[in-house]
């Protein structure tokens, strides 16, 4: 099921050059302004005398995980693509499908060039060929931003042209995961991948490719020209580091909040102002729909890596939705559902026929609890990919914490 043909990017590649889009561009620093502020002086030192394992070392140092979702420590993927024999490809995961979640665009729209010099960085750690930009097509500003910004790393000489190949995504959510962005980029129909082998060995075009999201290359781009201290200097809760949290729901004003790692969802919502007038915190989901629902009961956890994990979910991209006394959680658990069933990649079955499935007993009067936890089961057990295995999570956690309204 790898789909693995051995065709040349050349074959599929639709470049998108600067003034494809009309998108209303906002200010935003451009690569002159980058450079005045001594932006790309790192990358140039570190291709002339850089020692990439001493790079990693500080990228790990940082503390700084991928910040995609799945939390992988940054900086030891390289070692992992790097063992595997060149052509090596860098490909940037920028499909930001995820409800909620908009933080990759707000540092797009504001300071691409962290961004792009963590990805030249990243890049260079790996020998990559060739840099792959696989950007959500629903975000015309930003293409736009960055294809004026490429051209104008080519005008420097930062890198060769058609060096960075920017791509469009077409909507569908299940190309942010990271096989299914691949098969796209090659071509194909979106669709993940059975592991093994991982991308790091067999990825884009069937070469070892590096995957990271946007926001962790801002991050190493950062880490690098001001030290790991930038991200692990700060301390919350007994946690490190720092988050973007894209905030949205029922708070006074929903935003992209940097805040410390270890903050709790009532740290988040003081930062977003409150809540919106005349709401009372009743659920938070935090860290997209597959991430589920919490109650305001628990509203001392430590929006973090790992620390969610005991009570059934993650923090994920960190897309927070607020919700208050006027909402139900069992229609927000339903609605979650029914993204599920329509982003499905209907490759599999418990998946492709679950998730519909669900969304049919879940509109029923009185839920089946029963059948829900057999079909959650299943699958959790089954899909092939996280989408299917984490569907369920709205489910079992509005039967956990709000019985109530089933
Ligand atoms: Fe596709 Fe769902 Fe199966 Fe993932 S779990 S491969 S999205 S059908």
């Amino acid at each position: 099921h790898n789909h693995i043909d051995h065709a040349t990017p050349e074959k599929v590649l639709v470049a998108i050059k600067a003034g494809d889009t009309h998108a209303k561009i906002p200010e935003y620093e451009t690569y002159e302004d980058y450079v005045a502020k001594g932006g790309y002086a790192k990358l140039a030192e570190l291709r002339e005398k850089g020692d990439w394992e001493a790079v990693q070392t500080e990228v790990r140092s940082s503390g700084l995980r991928g910040l995609g979702g799945a939390g992988f420590p940054s900086g030891t993927k390289w070692g992992f693509v790097r063992a595997n024999e060149g052509p090596r490809y860098l490909a940037v995961n920028g499909d930001e499908g995820e409800p909620g979640t908009f933080k990759d665009r707000f540092h797009l729209e504001r300071e691409p060039h962290y961004f792009l010099e963590g990805m030249l960085i990243a890049a260079w750690a790996v020998e990559a060929e060739r840099a792959f930009i696989y950007m959500r097509d629903e975000y015309p500003a930003v293409l736009e931003i960055l294809a004026r910004e490429i051209a104008a790393l080519e005008d420097a000489g930062v890198v060769e042209a058609g060096y960075i190949d920017l791509r469009r995504g077409a909507g569908a959510y299940i190309c942010g995961e990271e096989s299914a962005m691949i098969e796209s980029i090659e071509g194909k129909r979106g669709m993940p991948r059975h592991r093994p082998p991982f991308v790091a060995q067999v990825g884009i075009f069937g070469r070892p490719t590096l995957v990271h999201n946007v926001e962790t290359l801002h991050w190493v781009a950062r880490i690098c020209r001001e030290g790991h201290q930038v991200m692990s200097a700060h301390e919350h809760n007994g946690r490190n580091g720092l988050r973007n949290y894209s905030v949205s729901g029922r708070v006074k004003n929903a935003g992209v909040y940097l805040l410390p790692a270890g903050s709790t969802i009532t740290d988040v919502i003081a930062a977003a102002g409150g809540m919106a007038e005349g709401h009372k915190l009743k659920a938070y989901q935090p860290g997209g729909p597959s991430s589920g629902l919490l109650p305001a009961s628990m509203d001392d956890i430590p929006l973090d890596f790992d620390t969610l994990q005991p009570h059934g979910t993650f923090i994920g991209s960190a897309a927070v939705v607020v919700l208050s006394d006027q909402d139900s959680a069992r229609d927000a658990a339903l609605n979650m559902l029914r993204f599920f069933e329509d982003e499905s990649c209907g490759q599999c079955t418990p998946c492709r026929v679950g998730c519909g499935k669900a969304v049919k007993l879940m509109q029923q009067g009185k839920w089946d609890q029963g059948l829900l936890e057999e079909l959650s089961s299943a699958m959790v057990d089954a899909s092939i990919c996280g989408l299917g295995q984490a569907a369920p999570n709205p489910i079992r956690m509005v039967m956990k914490h709000f019985p109530d309204e089933i």
